[in-house]
Formats: C-alpha cells, sequence, structure tokens
C-alpha cells in the first residue's frame, strides 16, 4: 500500500486529531492527514522500527515473558542525545496499517507478554486510541503501557487515561536551559511536571511496585524514569528533588545511569562521554537522601546489550538472549 492509500484509509472521527495537528506542546497545526509533517517527524502513517517481547525494562514491568514494546518512529521531544535516535530522529522504520498494528499486538500478547508497551507513541495517539479501544471491546485486558519522553500537554492525559493502565513518563529535565539546549523548549519541566500530577491524578503510582508471585508485573499507575547525563549532575538532584516536593516519597522512580553517546553528541562537550563513578554516586546518595521508597536504580554500567540497534531486525541483544 503506497502512503496516499495509507492516508486515504485514516478516515472517521478516531483519526480526525491528526487534522490540524495539536497532539503535543509543539502545537504545530499541520494537517498530517493530507500528508503534512510536524515536528514530529512524521505524517498521519503510523510507522514503527520494533514490536518485540522485552526484557530491559524495569522487573515490574519486564516480568519472565517480558514486556511487549512497540517503538514508533518519529519523536515530539526530539532531545539531541536521544538513545533511540535511528528511529526517533533519523526515519528508520516501517509503515504500519492500523490493522497491522493490531495484528502486531495480538502477536505479541500470543508470545505471553506482561503488558503492551507504547514506546513513544504519543505523536501517533489516534492509532494508539483506536487500538486499546479495539482490544478493550474484544474484552482484552492486558495492561496497555504509555512509555512518553514527558513531553505532554496535560490537558491531554484524561483522553490517553481512558485507554492507558500505565504511565511510564521520562522526567528528564528540571532545569529550563538545559531542555532548551537538548530539545528547544525551555517549557520542559513546568509542562512535564503537570502533566505527570495529572497521570498520578488519573492512575496513582504504580501498582504492585513489589511483583511477587501472585501478582508478577505492574497492572496500573505511574512510574517516573530519569537518565542521567553526563556533566548536568545538578539537573538530576533537582528533577529528584522537584518529584519528592511535588509527590513525597512514595512515588516510584527509574533513574537510569545507561546513558551512551550517540553520533550527535560527538562536538557536543560533556554529552560525548558516559556519566562519572563520581556522579552516579551524588545521585543515588541525593536518591537516598530524599528517602524515596520505590526506586529502581540502575547499575553504574548496565547492560550494554540493551542499547539498541534499529538497523537490525530484533534490535536488542539482550532480548536475543532471553528468547535463546
Ligand atoms: S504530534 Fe507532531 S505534528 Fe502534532 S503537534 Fe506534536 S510535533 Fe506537531
Amino acid at each position: 500500500m503506497n502512503k496516499k492509500d495509507m492516508l486515504d484509509g485514516l478516515s472517521g472521527p478516531d483519526y480526525a486529531t491528526y487534522a490540524p495537528c495539536r497532539l503535543c506542546p509543539r502545537d504545530c497545526g499541520v494537517n498530517r492527514l493530507a500528508g503534512e509533517i510536524g515536528a514530529c517527524g512524521e505524517t498521519a502513517v503510523c510507522a514503527i522500527a520494533s514490536a518485540e517481547p522485552h526484557f530491559g525494562e524495569e522487573p515490574g514491568l519486564s516480568g519472565t515473558g517480558g514486556s511487549g514494546t512497540i517503538f514508533f518512529r518519529g519523536c515530539s521531544c526530539g532531545c539531541f542525545f536521544c538513545q533511540n535516535y535511528q528511529i526517533s530522529r533519523e526515519g528508520v522504520g516501517t509503515p504500519v496499517s492500523p490493522e497491522t498494528l493490531y495484528q502486531l499486538a495480538q502477536g505479541l500478547i500470543a508470545r505471553g507478554v506482561h503488558n503492551l508497551n507504547f514506546v513513544t507513541g504519543d505523536h501517533f495517539w489516534p492509532h494508539l486510541a483506536a487500538l486499546a479501544r479495539r482490544l478493550r471491546e474484544e474484552d482484552q485486558a492486558i495492561p496497555l503501557l504509555l512509555n512518553t519522553s514527558g513531553y505532554v500537554r496535560p490537558e491531554r492525559v484524561s483522553d490517553y487515561a481512558r485507554w492507558m493502565d500505565i504511565f511510564l513518563p521520562d522526567y528528564k529535565y528540571a532545569d529550563a536551559d538545559l531542555a532548551f539546549v537538548c530539545m528547544g523548549d525551555r517549557r520542559y519541566p513546568e509542562t512535564a511536571m503537570a502533566a505527570l500530577r495529572e497521570m498520578v491524578s488519573h492512575k496513582g503510582f504504580l501498582f504492585p511496585f513489589a511483583v511477587n508471585d501472585r501478582m508478577p508485573t505492574a497492572r496500573e499507575g505511574v512510574l517516573v524514569r530519569h537518565l542521567i547525563l553526563p556533566g548536568h549532575i545538578e539537573n538530576s538532584l533537582a528533577a529528584l528533588r522537584r518529584l519528592r516536593d511535588e509527590f513525597g516519597p512514595r512515588l516510584p522512580i527509574s533513574v537510569m545511569s545507561q546513558y551512551r553517546p550517540v553520533p550527535a553528541c560527538r562536538s557536543r562537550g560533556e554529552f560525548a562521554r558516559r556519566i562519572s563513578r563520581e556522579e552516579y554516586d551524588r545521585v543515588r546518595t541525593e536518591v537516598e537522601k530524599l528517602e524515596f521508597e520505590h526506586v529502581y536504580l540502575q547499575e553504574f554500567e548496565p547492560d550494554d546489550a540493551f542499547f539498541p540497534d534499529f538497523e537490525r531486525k530484533a534490535p536488542f541483544e539482550g532480548n536475543r538472549r532471553q528468547d535463546a
């Protein structure tokens, strides 16, 4: 099917919000149904780069059967150091129709995943909502998870919450100047925080956080991620303090040390290296000082097998190991 046919197939109210598109804070107003491209890099033709059981998420999401990840092409946040830069910024991915997306979701469910994990799919929300509606109409109860940069319009969260069970947002920047340097919008700290408040008000905190034999993976709620950036530890400390002030010590958080410099980081000063042991220790000490009760903290040197190469059919070596 060519691109025009795929766009023509997106009729009806489910897809009307693509034209004009104001799905995210970029507020482009372009007509994606007519093939126009927004700041996310995408028309209304949904494109994905991978759909497979993923074992590199937090234990409460991956469990033993894996998290059913579908990685979407494009991104409205667009950080230059993006660890998934091949799909978020370089256009690696394959167009899929709503029917193909549905079949991929069903294929993951058949493989025994614990949830469907839509990775950076916000800019394809109309497709996700249509998929979720269809699954629920068929009484499919698997938890649906919106895995997002946090760069979300707060007023859209109630719509997301109608269909999604788990929110997995980043809180990347507490420093507005750093946000501007990395993704071009000083509003990120406040916009993302307002969206987080909405997510928590709709779904509460991730439950269960401490999974067990009876409930081996999470069913509902919010888990906030933060990636430590080299040379910008004050941003991490401020983000953690802000989260603690807003939501208290019971907010589930996941602090990630997995940053790896990608090609766009070569001429970007400290972004061209990994985080140091000293930086990692400072963040870990702050997490302890703030007395967060539900914390996933990656080891200082996490497994590189979960650093993806989306040019490969199976992008994560770590997932191939699990399948073997
Ligand atoms: S989703 Fe894409 S086109 Fe729509 S407002 Fe955001 S960046 Fe613009």
